[in-house]
């Protein structure tokens, strides 16, 4: 590595030349592996799921320790550098690259350890979800992530998290007993509820805006090993009749039932019939973990006349990766969701007229089952809120990189326009976008918006950590 100085963007937004001796320095300091674009490693550290975050750092730190990580951020710091963290590199906005700064890459850190007799999983920040899914089912145990496999364990459960298992455990931050994190002070701190009990709250949904989390305990719970899942679709020219079947299944849904709704053109996938492919469908992607699938499942078998049915008795990590391939890291993407209270007719009315505009063959409309538990108000509620959700919806543009963009944008915040008025008023911090404005940002907080701008202003006054949906230091 020949390296003589790096041009580095400053905290202030200016730049600032690092030397080759200081980063040789910073390098013999650390354990773990400094890479700069000519290295080996380079392109897989800063390739992020969304092909069109066109972002890239100077340098890039792989810690392989707590005490690395400290190192790092005590550096960048000091110098005033701009800082980011990357888990599994999956958030939409690309939030895990700092331009042309320094990113953290936690990959290193890509251990589980599972104790089956305290129900305990201690995970690494660099964990993908079907890293922990894998080790947690060796013993019959999951606890709550969400459903691609491939999405970072670190971004997905501090913004809250949510997955097939959300009506049974909350939020995968109700399923958190324990932290490990770095700070901004440098200082490695433990945060659960007994100790530094305010930081475990707003790590709890606050996002990577109180430190660099460096260790994750997960509660686990008895799932599994098998579980009645997949996908049943239908023509979209039944859009109204299957989408109202849904309205009626989820308000009977028992807790171990998650179905989601989902209207796209159909992809050319082995279990679809040639002569759909590129139509229309309305489909249910369907997860039962409980004793009684028949009953459960009854309503969805009556509807009739599917054009693909793939519900089966299945692995609950064949589940959990189920809709990877749906998901690759490279075609351009753009979101927008809501929290819904409930689903009324109008707002299914909405939300399928949207949908049946759709642009591009990979794109989707969707409507996920959230409630259950997940509604349950407690005193040890993390940051997250937004306890009143009982479904998040959404359009989901995807497109090829050398496609015009305008057409998929235009329809994907058209759509959203029709159903945001069916709003809780709440959004998933998790799903926002670099043009998602700062009211929606603490829309996605709603209440608990000001306790955490107080904390920031305590654990991170200089906003070190503010490549991610950034939450400003109360003044
Ligand atoms: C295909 C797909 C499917 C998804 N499905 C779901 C789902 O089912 N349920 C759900 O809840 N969400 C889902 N999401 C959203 C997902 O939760 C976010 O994209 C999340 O940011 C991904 O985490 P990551 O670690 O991969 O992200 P990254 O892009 O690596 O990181 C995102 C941000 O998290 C923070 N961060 C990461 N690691 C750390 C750390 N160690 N310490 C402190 N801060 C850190 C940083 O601020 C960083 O900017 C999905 C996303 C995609 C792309």
């Amino acid at each position: 590595m020949a390296v003589t100085g790096i041009e580095i963007t400053r905290i202030d937004g200016g730049s600032t030349t690092l030397e080759q001796s200081r980063v040789a320095d910073l390098q013999r300091r650390v354990d773990g592996r400094l890479l700069l674009p000519e290295d080996e490693g380079w392109a897989q550290a800063t390739t992020t799921w969304n092909g069109m975050v066109a972002k890239l750092p100077a340098v890039v730190f792989q810690p392989t320790s707590p005490a690395d990580v400290a190192t790092i951020v005590e550096f960048a710091r000091n110098e005033g550098l701009l800082l980011s963290v990357k888990g599994g590199g999956h958030n939409i906005a690309g939030t895990s690259i700092a331009q042309q700064g320094i990113t953290l890459d936690m990959s290193m850190m890509r251990s589980v350890s599972v104790d089956p007799e305290t129900r305990v999983a201690q995970v690494g920040p660099g964990c993908l979800l079907g890293d922990v899914d894998r080790a947690t089912q060796e013993h019959g145990l999951a606890t709550v992530l969400g459903f691609v496999s491939e999405t970072g364990v670190a971004g997905l459960t501090l913004g809250g998290g949510w997955g097939y298992l959300t009506r049974r455990f909350g939020w995968t931050v109700d399923n958190l007993e324990d932290v490990e994190i770095v700070t901004a002070d440098g200082k490695i701190r433990t945060a659960n509820r007994e100790e530094n009990p305010d930081l475990f709250w707003a790590v709890r949904g606050g996002g990577g805006n109180f430190g660099v989390v460096t260790r994750f305990a997960f509660r686990l719970h008895e799932v599994g090993p098998t579980i009645t899942g997949g996908l049943i679709a239908w023509s979209a020219e039944r859009a109204e009749e299957i989408l109202e079947a849904y309205q009626t299944l989820t308000a009977a849904a028992p807790r171990e039932l998650t179905a989601a709704a989902v209207v796209r053109l159909a992809p050319p996938a082995p279990f679809v019939p040639v002569e759909w492919h590129g139509k229309p469908i309305v489909a249910m992607v369907i997860c039962y973990s409980g004793d009684d699938p028949g009953s459960a499942l009854a309503p969805i078998h009556s509807i009739g006349g599917p054009i693909a049915n793939v519900i089966a008795t299945r692995p609950y990590t064949a589940q959990q990766s189920m809709l990877d391939a749906m998901e690759p890291k490279g075609p351009y993407r753009y979101w927008k969701t809501e929290y819904l209270p409930e689903l009324s007719s109008e707002f299914l009315n909405a939300f399928r007229e949207g949908a049946l505009e759709v642009t591009s063959p990979l794109s989707q409309s969707v409507i996920f089952h959230l409630g259950g538990a997940l509604n349950e108000h407690g005193p040890d509620d993390g940051a997250v809120g937004n306890r009143d959700a009982q479904f998040i919806s959404g359009f989901s543009g995807t497109w090829p990189p050398d496609a015009p963009t305008a057409p998929h944008i235009n329809w994907v915040r058209q759509s959203w326009q029709r159903i945001r008025s069916y709003s809780t008023g709440g959004n998933y911090i998790n799903f926002q976008l670099a043009d998602d404005d700062d009211n929606r940002l603490a829309a996605a907080y709603g209440d608990n918006f000001e306790r955490l701008q107080r904390l920031k202003a305590e654990y991170d006054p200089d906003n070190l950590f503010r490549v991610n949906r950034n939450i400003s230091p109360a003044a």
